[in-house]
């Protein structure tokens, strides 16, 4: 059965921005995209999503799935169930899996167990040093033909610049991009939360920034010295603003990622001890929020990723100190974007840019709303409003400080090579 979307506005930015039908062939294609016109034909479902927008499929460039080894948390099905209902026709999974994905066979695991599936492409991030221990590089050749679409350690840093500057080169030559969790941990030690204000007045140790930005300019340094496409993973202060637009300028071969987290809060929402505001990169200053905010408008962060990072309440419902660091974030990431558009700091272009092209671009898919391109499209209620309940999340875990958030804008549909993934109701 083919399919046609009809009456929205396709928005696929530098491509296409028009009241048109998008028809999706039996196989899963991109048919045509067509003015509007009544089509009776038997073998045709009409699908009427007037008043919505259809952008190519969003992409989140940093999520954790936990599974193999903490299925408790989420497994890649809970989690790509998640992705469906973000709106995400594609995510990226980081390696810190029990155990690491720092090899092949586990790589296959993963792309196998998500075509089972079947509801949100992924794409495996795999690890730059075997078992993340910041020294022994893994196979990225082999890894790469197991499906793997970039390197990174995250959760840690690597904190040997030697090993860095080794595993860039590496990566280069195999044309991976090498994405970094910018943190040096001697800086960071025994730290819970922003270093500030707020945490003199809690009493918590704190996490300074240049914990991050001194890594940011270390990891800038060693991608021009390599020439290596870099990305920087979840970035939360301004100095790591500054350092990343000053690199571009000087013409480094680097992208930036931030999170609706860092954009939307500040380390005040720690005050009451909330473990689902604890993260890490953490929750910074309000001068960090806004030079976040500028630093997506003008393009020096060039994505939204959600870092969705599961955890039960065994890791949460703990004293602070001792809560795991991390937030879900793939069932609010749009919602909370679409914050953006409303303030007017981003157009809907530019946040489809972020969430869907640049993310593209980065791992190197072509998901341009073009005839005979998969048929992946994310279906934008942007006029709705909702709240945040955690307790209807599909993901696994709960762990979000935005239970209760009033929210404009949501999913209405996530289609993955023509398949309806996911719907909302009503
Ligand atoms: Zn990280």
């Amino acid at each position: 059965m083919r399919i046609r979307l009809k009456g929205a506005r396709v928005l696929d930015p530098g491509n296409i921005d028009a009241f048109k039908d998008i028809i999706i062939s039996s196989d899963g294609l991109i048919e045509a995209i067509v003015d509007p016109v009544i089509d009776d034909s038997a073998d045709i479902s009409e699908i009427d999503i007037t008043g919505m927008v259809a952008t190519p499929g969003l992409i989140d460039l940093h999520v954790h799935l936990r599974e193999p080894g903490q299925e408790y948390k989420e497994t890649i099905e809970t989690g790509l169930r998640a992705a469906a209902k973000g709106g995400f026709t594609a995510v990226c999974t980081m390696p810190n899996t029990l155990p690491v994905n720092d090899n092949s066979s586990i790589t296959s695991f993963m792309v196998s167990r998500a075509k089972e599936v079947g509801v949100c492409r992924l794409y495996p991030v795999g690890a730059i040093t075997k078992g993340l221990n910041g020294e022994a590089l893994c196979e990225y050749a082999d890894m790469k033909r197991a499906g793997m679409v970039a390197i990174s350690d995250d959760g840690r840093p690597v904190q040997n610049a030697r090993v860095m500057r080794r595993a860039m080169e590496y990566a280069k030559g195999l044309g991976l991009p090498v994405i970094s969790h910018c943190e040096d941990v001697d800086l960071a030690r025994d730290g819970a939360m922003n270093e500030g204000v707020v945490s003199t007045r809690l009493g918590i140790k704190g996490i300074p920034n240049v914990a991050e930005s001194i890594i940011v300019m270390r990891d800038i340094a060693l991608a021009q010295l390599t020439g290596a496409s870099l990305h920087i993973a979840h970035v939360s202060c301004k100095e790591s603003v500054d350092a990343i637009r000053d690199g571009k300028k000087r013409g480094a071969n680097i992208t930036a990622e931030s999170a609706p987290h860092y954009f939307t809060l500040t380390d005040e929402a720690v005050s009451k001890y909330d473990t689902n505001a604890k993260m890490n990169p953490p929750l910074r200053a309000e001068k960090d929020r806004q030079a976040v905010v500028e630093a997506l408008a003008d393009g020096t962060i060039d994505i939204i990723a959600t870092d969705h990072a599961p955890h039960s309440l065994l890791e949460k419902d703990v004293e602070f100190d001792r809560a795991a660091f991390g937030i879900v974030g793939l069932e609010t990431s749009l919602g909370l974007s679409m914050q953006l558009v409303q303030d007017g700091i981003l157009s809907l272009e530019n946040l489809i840019e972020k969430m869907s092209k640049k993310p593209a671009q980065i791992l190197g898919i072509n998901n341009d709303l073009k005839i005979g391109n998969p048929a992946d499209i994310t279906v934008i209620d942007p006029n709705s409003f909702w709240s945040v309940d955690p307790k209807t999340f599909v993901s696994k875990s709960r762990n979000t400080p935005f239970g209760g958030f009033s929210l404009k804008g949501e999913v209405y549909m996530t289609i993955v090579a023509g398949k309806i993934t996911y719907q909302r109701d009503g």
